[in-house]
Parts: C-alpha cells; sequence; structure tokens
C-alpha cells in the first residue's frame, strides 16, 4: 500500500501495479508508506523504515550496477518488498536480478518472496540454514501469539506518555505488519550461499559481498561499495537505537566493527535507524564496550543475574530506541560472561 503525497496537479497512470505520477511531463514514482527512500550515489538508494505506520521492519537498499539491479534487506513484510522491488526497477530501469539477505533475522528477509521467482538470493550458509530451521516454526509461534501482543500494546499506548508512544508504535507496526503478512507468507530460501568474500562486477561500479562471520549472529555478511565508499551494514550496525546481542558474539562483533572501520566507509547504512557514517561504527563499539564493562563490573563484585537486569540504560543511550533489547543484552552478556569467569569454558 502507498501513500500519496499532496501534488496541485497531476495525472496518475496505473502501469501494472505501480502508481505512477505524471508532474509537469516526468513521472515519479508515489511514496511508500513502509519506508522513505534516499539516495545515497547515482544508483545507490538506501529505503529507511518508516518509523510511523510503516511495515518495513529494517532498512533495505537498491544498488544499480548499470547491467545489473541489487536489493539488499528486503524487509519483513512482502506488501513493503512489493513496494520496495516497483521503486528499485522504477529507479534503476532494470528487473532486480539479485537480493541480498545480510542478516538471518525475519525482519531482514521475509520480503524474499516478492522477488521470487526471478532473482536469485544470496547468503551465507548459516542464515539460509536459519531460515530453513526457523521459519515454519516462527510462522506457527507468530499466529498464536502475535494477536494477543498487539491487543496488549493497543491497550498500552491508550495510557502511554508521548516519549512511550514512539516506542509502543514500533512495536505495534512490527506486530501489525506480522499480522497482516501471515495469510501469504511462503518461505523463500537463498538459493546461492557464500563463505568468503564475492565480488560482483558490473558496467557501473562493483559490488563486494562480505560475509563476517560470528557478530550480531553466526550468518552475517556486509555489502561495501568501493567506487562510492558506501558500506551496507545490515544489524552489525544500529544507529540511534539499541542493538539485539541475543544471538551473536559481541566480541567478535567489535572485532568485525574494527576491521571494516579499516575500509574507511563514508555512509554506513544501518540495519535500524537512520544513515550514518564511520563515527556510527564507532559508535556501535562504544556500545558494546560500555555494556559489557558494566556485566563484568556487576559480575566482579559478586551480583547475581537479577541485579544485573536492573542496570539502567547508560545516559548517553537513553535517547535510543528499542529500549526492550536493553534487558535482553544484559541477561545476554551476564550469561555469557558469568560462564566465562567460572572456567566453564576455559
Ligand atoms: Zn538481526
Amino acid at each position: 500500500m502507498r501513500t500519496m503525497n499532496v501534488i496541485k496537479s497531476l495525472t496518475i497512470v496505473i502501469s501494472g501495479l505501480s502508481l505512477v505520477f505524471q508532474i509537469d511531463g516526468q513521472s515519479v514514482l508515489s511514496e511508500s508508506r513502509h519506508y522513505k527512500l534516499e539516495k545515497l550515489a547515482d544508483g545507490v538508494y538506501a529505503a529507511i523504515h518508516n518509523n510511523q505506520g510503516g511495515y518495513a521492519i529494517c532498512n533495505a537498499g537498491i544498488v544499480d550496477l548499470g547491467d545489473k539491479t541489487i536489493v539488499i534487506d528486503p524487509f519483513m513484510s512482502p506488501s513493503a518488498a512489493r513496494d520496495l522491488k516497483q521503486d528499485a526497477e522504477y529507479l534503476t530501469g532494470k528487473t532486480v536480478s539479485l537480493v541480498l539477505n545480510l542478516d538471518l533475522h525475519s525482519d531482514h528477509n521475509r520480503g524474499n518472496q516478492a522477488f521470487y521467482p526471478g532473482a536469485d538470493i544470496i547468503s551465507t550458509p548459516n542464515a539460509r540454514k536459519y531460515i530453513e530451521t526457523n521459519f515454519e516454526k516462527e510462522l506457527e509461534e507468530n499466529k498464536n501469539s502475535v494477536p494477543e501482543e498487539l491487543k496488549e500494546i493497543q491497550k498500552q499506548l491508550l495510557k502511554a506518555s508521548l516519549s512511550e508512544k514512539v516506542e509502543l508504535t514500533l512495536i505495534e507496526d512490527l506486530y501489525k505488519a506480522i499480522m497482516e503478512s501471515l495469510p501469504e507468507l511462503k518461505m523463500t530460501l537463498p538459493n546461492i550461499t557464500v563463505s568468503d568474500t564475492l565480488i560482483i562486477y558490473g558496467s557501473k561500479r562493483r559490488l563486494i559481498v562480505i560475509p563476517t562471520g560470528t557478530g550480531h549472529t553466526n550468518g552475517d555478511m556486509v555489502t561495501y561499495l568501493p567506487d562510492d565508499n558506501i558500506i551496507f551494514m545490515s544489524d552489525q550496525l544500529f544507529v540511534k537505537c539499541h542493538p539485539y546481542f541475543g544471538d551473536g558474539d559481541p566480541e567478535s562483533w567489535e572485532e568485525n566493527l574494527r576491521k571494516l572501520i579499516a575500509l574507511n566507509p563514508e555512509i554506513a547504512v544501518p540495519g535500524h535507524g537512520s544513515v550514518g557514517d564511520i563515527n556510527s561504527l564507532y559508535a556501535m563499539i562504544d556500545y558494546i564496550e560500555t555494556l559489557t564493562d558494566l556485566v563484568k563490573r556487576e559480575i566482579k563484585a559478586g551480583s547475581d543475574e537479577n541485579k544485573v537486569m536492573n542496570i539502567p540504560i547508560p545516559e548517553k543511550f537513553s535517547d535510543y530506541l528499542l529500549s526492550n533489547f536493553h534487558k535482553i543484552n544484559l541477561r545476554f552478556l551476564y550469561r555469557k560472561l558469568a560462564l566465562e569467569k567460572s572456567g566453564f569454558n576455559d
């Protein structure tokens, strides 16, 4: 679904599924309600999740290689992915022939089905395995729990303060996106896996796919455009949002970030949050280090898990969104670090 901008005089042409406006003789694609497109360079776009009513949930990318159009992380909901496909084809004048799944979590790849058949889908072997193992299970869980969870969030929204509303609306949109997509979701697995650096040479630019080993999860990749100095980080970068530690290893995640900083990227597109730069990667390292140090200090002082779970959000991250990840991250760090301290892992 798309929202229309209010424009004084225009002609509307329905071509296939697209809604194309003719303004002063020029074709302009209507804006998707799910995300905002940002042009990063000629032929390179970030599609940033719309925090107010969008069903994209994660950020995506569109890259025109000249002779090939590539989409990165095609969102959580197929309806948002269909808008992305239209936009990609409109902006580049080519059908999308390749989709990259940089993150194994479903908010980044349930939109795969909008590109099948027609496009190849690439991920790491671990990401493919994860989707294959978890897709149906998560779908069942969603069917059983999301209707009630949505009602609960909507109840909370009625009595929420303005600042609480921002976060609760994010969660409400997530649940609504899931509810809307449940009847049509079909597992669409990557059909190509890569374990090592992959370079795709296009007629206009090169695109480098870099599997990064364990970090945010054990199946992450990033995509780097060396000719433009742009990196698509997926969930190894959250900008002004709490990251999610639950499925990975923050220590090696930090190592990955340091290696990627060595590329000296000018623009860094995160999995969640607005478009950032190299400083966003440093901020991500700071988040990992700050939280790890806080938990280590508590463990050293003999604190148990309950005490660790009460560590407040550090002041410098107090305006970050996705604050429900804070406690998940504390618990994850406590369990990992306490186990290491006990010598169990030696
Ligand atoms: Zn993720």
